[in-house]
């Protein structure tokens, strides 16, 4: 089974994929691939596989990913799958946290298989300040993330479910209850 986590940047998606991961050890985080510069304290093979854009675009011709998706302009972003196949070999499911287009095609893919979580924000102005407040990036960064989550939430009914990140301890409940009743 697979677990499909999207949202706009900055809805809190990584903070609910942490607690559900930290709540259940029958579930591994999907490393993707990307062309971005490692953030603060992120690590190679932790976060993301940090790769050239050179290697990402072999990666492709090779057809080594399930899908990828040129999330920022010279951010590639992508799903090896050799990396779903890390994770089912331990028989784990499978977690993405993984941009809205990706998500849905992902759902697409999976079908039954995937259950699919949409993060929103409670607003666009909120989403504003929570970006402003984690500061890792430049104002440029901030507003092209902004334009992209206005377009990003228009996607929200291909999930499965939409879960609104206004309470976090609520929208951490209802993560784990949502994951509970779909896998066991
Ligand atoms: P960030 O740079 O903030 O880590 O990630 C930017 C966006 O790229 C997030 O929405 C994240 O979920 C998404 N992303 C991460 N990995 C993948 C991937 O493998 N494929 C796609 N399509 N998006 C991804």
């Amino acid at each position: 089974m697979v677990l499909i986590f999207s949202a706009p940047s900055g809805a809190g998606k990584s903070t609910l994929v942490q607690h559900l991961l930290a709540h259940r050890s029958d579930l591994e985080f999907s490393i993707s691939a990307t062309t971005r510069a490692p953030r603060g304290q992120e690590q190679d093979g932790k976060e993301y596989y940090f790769i050239s854009v050179d290697e990402f675009k072999k990666r492709i011709e090779q057809g080594a990913f399930v899908e990828y998706e040129q999330v920022y302009k010279d951010c590639y972003y992508g799903t090896l799958r050799s990396e779903i196949q890390r994770i089912t070999d331990k028989g784990h499911h499978v977690v993405f946290d993984i941009d809205v287009k990706g998500g849905a095609n992902l759902k697409r893919l999976f079908g039954d298989q995937a259950l699919a979580l949409f993060i929103a924000p409670p607003s666009l102005d909120e989403l504003r300040r929570r970006l402003v407040g984690r500061a890792t990036d430049t104002p440029e960064k901030i507003e092209e993330r902004l334009a992209k989550a206005q377009l990003e939430m228009q996607d929200a009914p291909l999930f499965d479910h939409i879960i609104v990140n206004d309470q976090l301890e609520q929208a951490k409940a209802q993560t784990l209850q949502l994951v509970h009743d779909f896998l066991d």
